[in-house]
């Protein structure tokens, strides 16, 4: 494409393929995982025939480059899916988001070719991932992490806990963050992909959640944990650069989640702003309830102006990291808002769980917590915008 085309493109219009491939996304996600979405929640459980089936179609391996198995897509594509997913479950959207954004997406990124040939194909047939960082006493400060990881002969004993680990239950490979020297501060941290069959390693308590429920969010153990030193992923010291890299790009992700669920709950309010009639009109007969919809619709595509313009700039090798920032914040804002509206929008229906927003509005809260809170998103803008 030259600069020519390139103007002249505007960001939301999809290419042919990408057209496809949204409703490919969108049709599954309708029929396969709308009927599961109030069981997932209800019993915290995400449905594991699902999980084979998002295998099946690609979307655990969206990233993965074809010569591995995978579908070979870029970027936007993952973040099209996570989109189209989080409109009818976010629960569902994060795992397919862990996987992609970071899991895979550290492992294109600086795994060996060995590693690769390992790891890859597994990822993108039937292997879940997760993303280990956050520890009970480092959130917000990542790289306070106590998690120790000692060399002896060919291997690394690891020890420490993990917390807050997004698709833990279902994970069979995690990139894990260790330091091996705390002395050195972020210079010591290291990752490595940890098996779920390593000796040592084991899950710990799964946490039950205000919303995203059907995602599991569990502690990771480590004691005397043995990792083969082959295991290390980019360079011992580097961790610290693979996870701002990745959480960076995963941010975008995050958005996209939001901007899913802000989707999603919109279209039930405007339906039910159509259906409901009282003093003898439809709800959206009354201009208030036009004007909150409208006002919702503009934000909704303000959002995702944001979360399309930072997909694309990582796809086209630009610098993104204030887009990833301010589309993961401002996609939290409106998924927040928009969300809470539309269980005013129900009234008493929106705020039990016969109808789906009452979920929605539970699973918003999230956004503003997971890969780097709000606070955190705005000191990454003002760092660069002043
Ligand atoms: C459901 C769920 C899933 C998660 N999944 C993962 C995962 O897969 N992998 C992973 O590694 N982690 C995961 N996390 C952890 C998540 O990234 C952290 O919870 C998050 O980074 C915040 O850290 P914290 O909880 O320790 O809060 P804290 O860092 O203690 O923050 C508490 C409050 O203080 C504010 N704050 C902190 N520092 C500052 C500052 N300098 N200035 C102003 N305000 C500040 C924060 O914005 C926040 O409002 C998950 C968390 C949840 C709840």
């Amino acid at each position: 494409m030259d600069d020519q085309q390139r103007r002249t493109i505007p960001l939301t219009q999809l290419t042919e393929d990408e057209r496809m491939f949204q409703a490919t996304v969108r049709r599954f996600a309708a029929e396969q995982i709308l009927p599961l979405v109030r069981g997932m929640d209800e019993a915290q459980q995400m449905d594991a025939g699902l999980v084979r089936q998002l295998f099946e179609l690609g979307l655990m391996g969206i990233a993965v480059p074809e010569e591995y198995g995978g579908a070979g897509g870029n970027f936007f594509e993952a973040i099209l899916a996570i989109e189209e997913i989080s409109a009818v479950d976010p629960a569902v959207g994060v795992l397919v988001d862990v996987q992609n954004t970071l899991c895979v997406n550290a492992l294109v990124q600086w795994a060996t070719e060995e590693q690769k040939q390992r790891w890859m194909p597994q990822l993108a047939a039937d292997t879940v991932g997760a993303y280990a960082l956050s520890e009970a006493a480092s959130g917000s400060d990542a790289f306070a992490l106590q998690t120790r990881a000692v060399r002896r002969g060919d291997d690394y004993v690891l020890n420490g806990q993990k917390l807050w680990i997004t698709n833990a239950k279902e994970a069979r490979l995690f990139v894990v963050f260790a330091t091996v020297d705390p002395s050195a501060g972020y210079k010591g941290i290291t990752a490595f992909v940890v098996e779920k069959e390593a000796a040592g390693f084991s899950l710990g308590k799964k946490e039950d959640k205000l919303g995203i429920r059907a995602s599991s969010t569990c502690e990771l153990v480590f004691r005397d944990c043995v990792v083969p030193a082959s295991q290390v992923l980019g360079e011992v010291g580097k961790g610290y650069k693979i996870a701002i890299e990745t959480l960076n790009e995963g941010r975008i992700g995050i958005g996209a989640q939001m901007l899913g669920l802000a989707a999603g709950a919109w279209g039930h309010a405007a339906r039910w702003a159509k259906e409901r009639r009282q003093f003898g009109k439809a709800l959206v007969e009354f201009q208030a309830m036009q004007f909150q919809l409208a006002e919702m619709a503009t934000e909704i595509e303000a959002a995702r102006l944001l979360v399309y313009n930072a997909a694309r700039l990582k796809d086209t090798g630009g610098d993104f990291l204030k887009e990833a920032a301010m589309c993961k914040y401002f996609a939290s804002q409106v998924a927040e808002r928009v969300a809470s509206l539309s269980v005013e929008v129900f009234g008493g229906a929106g705020f039990v769980k016969d109808y789906p927003v009452e979920k929605l509005y539970r699973d918003a809260k999230i956004c503003t917590i997971y890969e780097g809170t709000s606070f955190m998103q705005l000191a990454t803008i003002a760092k660069l915008v002043l």
